[in-house]
């Protein structure tokens, strides 16, 4: 069966059972500070499991784009060195929210896996929820008493909490689960060693493929566990696994979802997988992470220094290192697998086919960019080795290499254990361990549990009709970080107030009491699909009602921003063309960023062009029209774009002006005339394939104009003329030019004239052309003088000093001749002669220069010059 039909099958079996087929979230979370990746399939639906929302159907099924490469799951280090851990995997899953439960998830897993996929029912292990003391929680009785109607007893495994209880982060919905293993062993292995005591003990062919989460409880800020609302399914299986089981293979490597991956990598590197285990290592850890990048640059996120950036790049390097180290790869070769990836899974997710272009090019320069690092981190190694005095390197000189560099540390003790070196780990690790705890103290941030005034399940947004309203708190909790300090979130049951989001900054405001006290209001965003608001304190009195006021001058200013965002887009795609698509946009109040694909610099007539589009549509005066609510499929006939990366309901806002049409939940000016005008302020690079543009709008552009407007009369006020400013500085740089060429040619001539003052000035001392002079020039100035005597005069020895700053110089010419048939060296003269002002140098034998600090010792030298001389016989 290929890996296609197991995906569809799924799907299908769990519609049969009336689920909703949903897509895949993106893998990049937007809207949740407390994850940077999807990490399982519940994480999109985690508003439903908390109650902020209702979900449309209770049930549905989907195959989601997990990432576990950070915080509580985390599986970068296994993946390569085993056979079933990947990145970037799919998991299948099911979902009830507060309708079926234990009792149905169990029989269906079962019925799919046996009946359907027909998996050997004796190969199958099941795992029960054994308790724990430290929650208080007894044995999961209920989902043991359903196991044991389908399955012999001696087939479930009592599992510990570490393995039965499932919770996504330190917080929020959690509860035990049964999980579903399966032995891939021989038969003859099978005798050996009973596969009930391999569950859950890391063996490669005894694994965990399903596991069933029956979410019940809620993971509160202190540790404890209170009781949710309503009951849920959350189902999670391992696609690749599956394949694996279904398609009579031991190592997910072997499954149609990699195969032709691996082909690519062996045709390329020249080296075979299945040979020696480094180069197999080496080579999963490549078929692995392009997946895990290509994915994560289609839902936007690109390669960078900080936060979820970090990660994907961090990813990559890993798969260049291992291609370095252990494929011999010297070029960029991780992009060339983009075309096979994209043609695999380019059906089950467009936006692979739809970003190929983006994807090669990001991953090429990344490539490039890491490789001539590690050349340089090798050089860097070498001269860090060559310095060490013992056979052990310092830990914390790797940690640095490791740091600034990117470095890899495992590569730097390889290297060092090939040169019969040995790298200190302990130190390395200690540096490691003080840098990890000095940005965990800056980044962490304590939450209190909520504090819940009323139950409102879904809060509204009133903020497109009115910047004012009256609210009532419904929950609150307080927050303390470094950075901020002490804050309070607080959840309105309305609220005017925008959240963060679409790349549109959050609103700030007040919020009165009845009494006049005011809190302010420093930012707003959303949260499991919940408006928090970000306030300095509490207000007194929690209960009464308040007026929640917006800023309305920051409002403004970010609304015709965000207009004026849409303008752009759509000029960008008539300007440069339809390959044009929006990678990231940025609207604060002062100003706006536009991130999109395009491949060159934009040439000035392209960016004005751009600008007159844009301010064309300004003058037009066009009004804003807004549907709220409409299908997707309708809103997309009309024209609108959708965003990969982006998460959209089945209907959708639309935002229109004039012919600019845009999927958008942000606000905007009543009529384009609002902007009043649009200026580019920058175009760049971004990274491969990506520019960015920076304006502004209304009050910013006003401002610039009027700045640069000043400029200019004061520049017509420093150039003192009434001409044209432009022509007065042209002729201003003529006049410049003219005047330094004929400073040059004064300098020439004085030095000529120096010349021939000097020449006539020489000492015959028993026929030496002797001259000891101080002259006023600097030392290239006595260098090129010295050279012009040597090539008029025949044995000379020149001995010429000059002061400069304090500092004395003293140069040596001795003719060659003059310095080989009399043993003359003029290094060692001025060395020699260099103790009168206090320094030292040295040269060549014809030509040698010192520098002191005491220019009174000039005379002195000049005289042992003359002595030095007259006693050359
Ligand atoms: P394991 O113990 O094997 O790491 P897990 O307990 O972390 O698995 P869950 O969090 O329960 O797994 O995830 C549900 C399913 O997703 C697992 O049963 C497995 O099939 C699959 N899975 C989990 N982690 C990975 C991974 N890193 N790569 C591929 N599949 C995975
Ligand atoms: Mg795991």
């Amino acid at each position: 069966m290929t890996s296609q039909e197991v995906r569809l099958q799924f799907l299908n079996f769990f519609k049969e059972k009336n689920h909703k087929i949903v897509p895949s979230a993106p893998m990049v979370m937007k809207d949740d500070p407390t994850l940077m990746f999807t990490n399982a399939g519940m994480n999109q639906f985690k508003e439903f499991f908390l109650g902020n929302s209702i979900p449309k159907s209770k049930r549905v099924t989907d195959t989601q784009k997990c990432l576990r490469v950070s915080g509580k799951h985390n599986d970068l280090e296994e993946v390569g060195k085993d056979t079933y851990h990947h990145t970037m995997f799919e998991m299948l899953g099911n979902w009830s929210f507060g309708d079926y439960f234990k009792k149905e998830a169990i029989q269906w897993a079962w019925e799919l896996l046996t009946e359907v996929y027909k998996i050997d029912k004796d190969s199958l292990y099941v795992s029960v929820f054994e308790g724990s003391d430290d929650d208080n929680l007894e044995l999961d009785q209920e989902a043991y008493d359903l196991w044991k109607a389908i399955v012999p007893e001696d087939r479930i495994i009592m599992g510990n909490k570490k393995d039965n209880f499932w919770e996504m982060g330190d917080q929020g919905p959690c509860g035990p689960c049964s999980e579903i293993h399966v032995d891939l062993r021989s038969k003859e292995e099978k005798a050996k060693v009973p596969g009930a005591s391999l569950v859950n003990q890391d063996d490669p062919l005894v694994v965990e493929i399903w596991n069933l989460v029956f979410i019940q409880y809620n993971r509160k800020a202190n540790g404890s566990l209170e009781d949710l609302p309503e009951k849920h399914i959350d189902t999670g299986m391992g696609f690749e696994r599956l394949c694996m089981v279904l398609q009579n293979v031991k190592s997910n490597y072997d499954t149609d979802v990699f195969t032709p991956l691996i082909r690519e990598i062996e045709t390329i590197t020249g080296h075979k997988y299945g040979k020696k285990e480094e180069t197999n290592i080496a080579i999963r850890v490549v078929a692995d992470h392009i997946r895990a990048v290509a994915f994560a640059i289609a839902d936007g996120q690109l390669p960078s220094n900080t936060g979820a950036g970090y990660v994907i790049r961090r990813i990559l390097r890993r798969a260049i290192r291992y291609g370095f180290t252990f494929l011999e790869t010297k070029q960029p070769f991780i992009y060339r697998l983009v075309n096979v990836l994209s043609e695999r899974m380019g059906k089950a997710f467009p936006e692979l086919p739809k970003n190929h272009q983006l994807i090669e090019n990001v991953i090429k320069e990344e490539e490039n960019s890491f490789l001539s690092t590690l050349e340089q981190g090798l050089v860097l190694l070498d001269s860090v080795i060559a310095s060490s005095k013992s056979k052990t390197i310092d830990g914390e000189k790797a940690f640095e290499l490791y740091d600034t560099f990117g470095f890899p540390i495992d590569l730097t003790s390889l290297i060092l254990q090939e040169k019969g070196y040995q790298l200190d780990v302990e130190g390395f690790e200690k540096a490691l361990k003080a840098q990890k705890d000095r940005s965990r103290a800056a980044s962490e941030v304590s939450k209190d549990d909520w504090t819940v005034l009323q139950q409102d399940a879904e809060q509204e947004f009133v903020g497109y009709d009115t910047l004012e309203s009256n609210v009532k708190l419904v929950k609150y909790r307080k927050v303390s970080s470094k950075k901020e300090g002490d804050q309070y979130q607080l959840v309105f049951n309305l609220t005017p107030f925008y959240a963060e989001g679409g790349g549109q900054v959050g609103d700030k405001g007040y919020l009165e009491a009845p009494n006049g006290d005011v809190v302010y209001i420093v930012d707003t965003k959303k949260e499991n699909n919940e408006i928090v608001h970000f306030a300095e304190d509490l207000p007194k009195d929690v209960s009464g009602t308040f007026k929640a006021v917006v800023d309305k001058e920051q409002r403004f200013h970010t609304a015709c921003n965000h207009t004026a965002t849409h303008l752009l887009h759509q000029a960008l795609r008539e300007i440069l063309g339809t390959h044009v698509e929006q990678k990231g946009s940025a609207v604060h109040s002062k100003y706006l960023r536009f991130d999109f694909s395009h491949f060159s610099k934009m040439t000035p007539v392209e960016l004005r062009d751009v600008e007159n589009f844009v301010n064309a549509r300004i003058a037009g005066q066009l009004p804003f029209e807004e549907n709220r609510s409409i299908p997707i499929k309708d809103a997309m006939e009309q024209g609108a774009m959708a965003l990969f990366g982006e998460k959209y309901g089945d209907t959708v806002r639309t935002v229109r002006f004039g012919q600019s049409i845009e999927l958008c939940g942000g606000t905007h000016v009543k009529n384009t005339a609002d902007i009043w005008h649009f200026k580019i302020v920058s175009e760049g690079a971004v990274a491969a394939g990506i520019r960015r543009i920076e304006a502004i709008t209304s009050e910013a552009a006003k401002e610039f104009f009027f700045k640069n407007n000043q400029m200019l009369f004061e520049i017509k006020d420093v150039l003192n003329t009434s001409q044209d400013p432009v022509k007065a500085v042209v002729s201003l740089q003529e006049e410049n030019a003219s005047l330094r060429k004929q400073v040059e040619q004064l300098l020439k001539d004085k030095a000529k004239g120096l010349k021939n003052d000097l020449i006539a000035e020489l000492k015959d001392i028993n026929g030496i052309q002797f001259l000891g002079k101080k002259v006023d020039l600097d030392a290239g100035g006595i260098k090129d003088l010295a050279f012009e005597m040597g090539g008029q005069v025949t044995n000379l020895f020149l001995l010429l000093a000059s002061e400069n700053d304090g500092k004395a110089i003293l140069s040596c010419y001795i003719s060659k001749d003059l310095a080989s048939n009399k043993g003359l060296n003029a290094g060692n003269i001025v060395r020699e002669l260099g103790k009168h002002i206090q320094g030292g140098g040295g040269g060549q034998p014809f030509f040698a220069t010192a520098g002191g600090k005491n220019p009174s010792g000039i005379p002195a030298a000049l005289a042992n010059a003359e002595e030095l001389v007259r006693a050359t016989r």
